[in-house]
This record gives structure tokens, C-alpha cells and sequence, in this order.
């Protein structure tokens, strides 16, 4: 064991686990220990966005998360979007904006990895600790988290379960976050898969064969409009507006709107040429689902009402039954997670058990594609440390 008492330990050395090392380095001197399994830190933060890190969104608002409201407007009434660009600045990066609402990395993750892991550097890092249990401790009367890990145990007066979730297993996620949390008589939400591809069921499989076909489509789920590029392939569905539905589509109906942008009785309107030309679609795509609706492909003016309306109905109202995600293995983050209900909203401490905090993904609180998990990561980072020191 040990024998060092650190001021503040933090599990996990991802996105919230650095932020927070970062922050409690420079507003303060507490001794900071960070615990990572893996041999280094940020590997999450490595992968994503395809190597260059979509580090937020132009637009950040509580209702691109599925989690409690008002514990997320708190968080980033505290450090907003604005807050983490312009402290990301202060170290010398400007992220990039793509597609009008991605912040990236210019170059590569490594540029924010590298921000973050300087800002932090007063921390001890202890890698390649895998983490097994927690307990709490009483010395001299006073009370300590004691975490035990695969290389030894460490104590700290305080403790910041930033671990994240379960999926992506091969970059050294898992759900102790979860696991201590419950130990220490919190409850969790099961971990699901979100952000992850959709299965379908044998009725759509005819979207299989148009693997690697992508365009523009809006899908309706659970009440909530999602607008952005879906992409077919030979497992089902994927793309950015189909990874943000698997946030919120447990079971059920999605509608597709195929053509989001335009409305296809307006385009058929005295228009001579084919319908599969005359679609601003992939010609393939227009044509199979025309060989699904046994509807012929011919002049858009020669269809009869009936075949309109039927037409209207699959292009713009598309009902799909998705049969599952593609699973942790793929899935960019979990939703589900610990509860927030007994976390204050505002310091993000546990209202059961004092001195214990949450930041990131851990918690019940997961965010569309875009950018948003790591703002949350960073939000909730920040604010646990402040609170920390301001204690
Ligand atoms: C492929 C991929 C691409 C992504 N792209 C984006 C993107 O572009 N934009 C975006 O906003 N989000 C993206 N995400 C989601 C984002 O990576 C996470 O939401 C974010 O990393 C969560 O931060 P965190 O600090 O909570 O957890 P993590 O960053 O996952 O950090 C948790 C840390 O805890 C460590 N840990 C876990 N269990 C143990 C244990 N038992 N012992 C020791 N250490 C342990 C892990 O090794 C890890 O380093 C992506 C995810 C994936 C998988």
C-alpha cells in the first residue's frame, strides 16, 4: 500500500479524467493522483473523429442529450461550449469547423491530448493500473476513499470516478465506474449501445445489397427530429443521423424521410423524365425501392394518384423496424449509466457519500453525435474541480 494520502484521486485518464487533473493543477495545489489501466492516457480521445477529435458542436443545448435537463443545464451554465474554446485557445488551439457545426482538431487528437496532458502535468499518472475496488477508510477519524488496484492500494481524501463506459472495450473501456458507484450504494441504469449502427429486419434487408451508399435523410424517434447523412451498408444502416437515432430508439418504429429537402409530388409535378433521374437520390436507391413498392419506373408525369400517394408515403414517411445496434463493440458511447438523482446538479458531488464526485460518460447523461460526449466529458470535468476547490 501506499502510504501517500493524495488530496483528490481520479480513476480514469480519458477526456474527463485529464480535464479534471488539468483544472485542479491550475486552480490549485491539492496533490492529484490519476489511475489509468491503459499504458497511456486519452486513448479514447485518440480515435475519435476519425484521428482528429470532434471535440464539440456549434450548437450545445441540454436537448441534444438524453439525461436529466436540468443537471445538464447546470453543468453548462458552468462551462459552456464557448468556455472550452476559449480555454483551449488560451493553450493554442483553434479547432476547425467542418460541415458548418463540427469543431475539430486542425491536425490531429493529438493536438488536444497533448493541451491536456500539459495542463496536467503537476498530476501524478500511474498507468497500467487496473482498477478492482473501492472502499472507504477511517484514520485518525478521519475518512478516505481506498482504491485497490491491480498494482497496489491508493488513498485519497477525496475521489472523482471519471471511467466512462463499457463500449469500445478494445481501447480499455469497462463499467467499474458503474461497479464502484454501487458499492458505494448508488444505483445505475444498465449500459446500452448508442451512437452504433442499425440492424434490420428481414422486411428491409433490400437496403443491404446498396452498401456503401450514402445521402442527406431525417429520421423521426421518440419524438425528436434528426437531420444529417445516413449511410447504407452491408449490416444495415449507419452514418451520423443513424448513429444519433440509436440514441434514442430502444424498440419500435423509426420514420425515414428520404428526401428531406424537397417534396417528391412538387419534383414529379410535369416533370417527363424518370422518376430514379428525376429524385435527387443515388439512382440504385431510387430503384430499389421502387422494386420494393412493385411500382415501375417511368415518367414521373404518367403516375396515377394511388401511386403518388403510395410514392409520398415510402419516400418521405419510411417506416423501419430496426432489429438491434451493432453492439458495444462499435457503439462510440453507452447511454445509460449512474443515476443522477442522488448527484447534486451543481457541484456534481454525491449526495450520499461526501467527497465523491462523477465526470463524463460514468454518468446517465449521453449526448447525439457531434461532438457532444466530449463536451459533456470536458463540462463535467471542469465543474467538479472548480467545486472541489471552491469547497
Ligand atoms: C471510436 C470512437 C469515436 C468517438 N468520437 C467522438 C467524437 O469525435 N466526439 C465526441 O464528442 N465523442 C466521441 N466519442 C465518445 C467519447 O470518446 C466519449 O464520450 C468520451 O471519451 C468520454 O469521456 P470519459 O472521460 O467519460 O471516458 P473515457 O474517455 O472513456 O475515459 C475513461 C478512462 O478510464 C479508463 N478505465 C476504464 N476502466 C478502467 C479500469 N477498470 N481500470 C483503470 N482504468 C480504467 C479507460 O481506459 C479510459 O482511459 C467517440 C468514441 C469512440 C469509441
Amino acid at each position: 500500500m501506499s502510504k501517500t494520502i493524495y488530496d483528490v484521486m481520479i480513476l480514469g485518464a480519458g477526456a474527463s479524467g485529464m480535464m479534471c487533473a488539468a483544472q485542479l493543477n491550475e486552480q490549485s495545489d491539492l496533490s492529484v493522483l490519476v489511475i489509468e489501466g491503459n499504458e497511456r492516457a486519452g486513448k479514447k480521445l485518440k480515435i475519435s473523429g476519425g484521428g482528429k477529435c470532434n471535440i464539440t458542436n456549434v450548437n450545445v443545448t441540454a436537448s441534444n442529450y438524453m439525461g436529466d435537463e436540468q443537471l445538464i443545464e447546470s453543468v453548462f451554465a458552468q462551462f459552456s461550449k464557448d468556455d472550452l474554446l476559449t480555454w483551449l485557445a488560451n493553450r493554442g488551439l483553434k479547432p476547425v469547423i467542418r460541415k458548418e457545426q463540427y469543431y475539430f482538431c486542425p491536425k490531429s487528437s493529438d493536438e488536444i491530448i497533448s493541451i491536456l496532458a500539459s495542463a496536467s502535468q503537476k498530476s501524478h499518472y500511474h498507468y497500467n493500473h487496473t482498477i478492482k475496488s473501492l472502499t472507504k477508510v477511517n484514520i485518525d477519524g478521519k475518512a478516505y476513499f481506498s482504491v485497490t488496484t491491480s498494482k497496489g492500494t491508493h488513498r485519497a481524501k477525496k475521489l472523482v470516478i471519471a471511467t466512462g463506459a463499457k463500449s469500445y472495450a478494445s481501447v480499455g473501456a469497462t463499467d467499474i465506474g458503474v461497479t464502484l458507484a454501487e458499492q458505494l450504494d448508488h444505483s445505475s441504469k444498465p449500459f446500452m449501445p448508442a451512437l452504433a449502427g442499425l440492424t434490420l429486419q428481414p422486411q428491409a434487408f433490400w437496403m443491404k445489397e446498396l452498401s456503401g451508399i450514402s445521402f442527406p435523410a431525417e429520421i423521426t424517434v421518440e419524438g425528436k427530429v434528426l437531420s444529417e447523412d445516413i449511410l447504407l451498408t452491408h449490416r444495415g444502416l449507419s452514418g451520423p443521423v443513424v448513429l444519433s437515432t440509436s440514441l434514442y430508439w430502444s424498440k419500435g418504429e423509426v420514420e425515414i424521410n428520404f428526401l428531406p429537402y424537397t417534396s417528391i409530388k412538387e419534383v414529379m409535378h410535369n416533370n417527363r423524365k424518370l422518376l430514379s433521374t428525376a429524385l435527387s437520390l443515388p439512382k440504385r436507391f431510387t430503384q430499389a425501392l421502387l422494386e420494393v413498392l412493385q411500382i415501375k419506373d417511368k415518367p414521373c408525369a404518367s403516375y396515377k394518384a394511388e401511386e403518388l400517394n403510395t410514392l409520398e408515403k415510402a419516400f418521405h414517411h419510411y417506416k423501419l423496424s430496426p432489429a438491434g445496434t451493432y453492439g458495444f463493440a462499435q457503439a462510440e458511447v453507452c447511454k445509460g449509466g449512474v443515476k443522477t438523482d442522488t448527484i447534486n446538479s451543481w457541484t456534481l458531488e454525491s449526495n450520499i457519500v461526501e467527497n465523491l464526485y462523477f465526470a463524463g460518460e460514468v454518468l446517465d447523461v449521453t449526448g447525439e453525435l457531434g461532438g457532444y460526449n466530449f463536451q459533456w466529458a470536458f463540462s463535467s470535468a471542469v465543474v467538479v474541480a472548480n467545486n472541489m476547490v471552491q469547497k
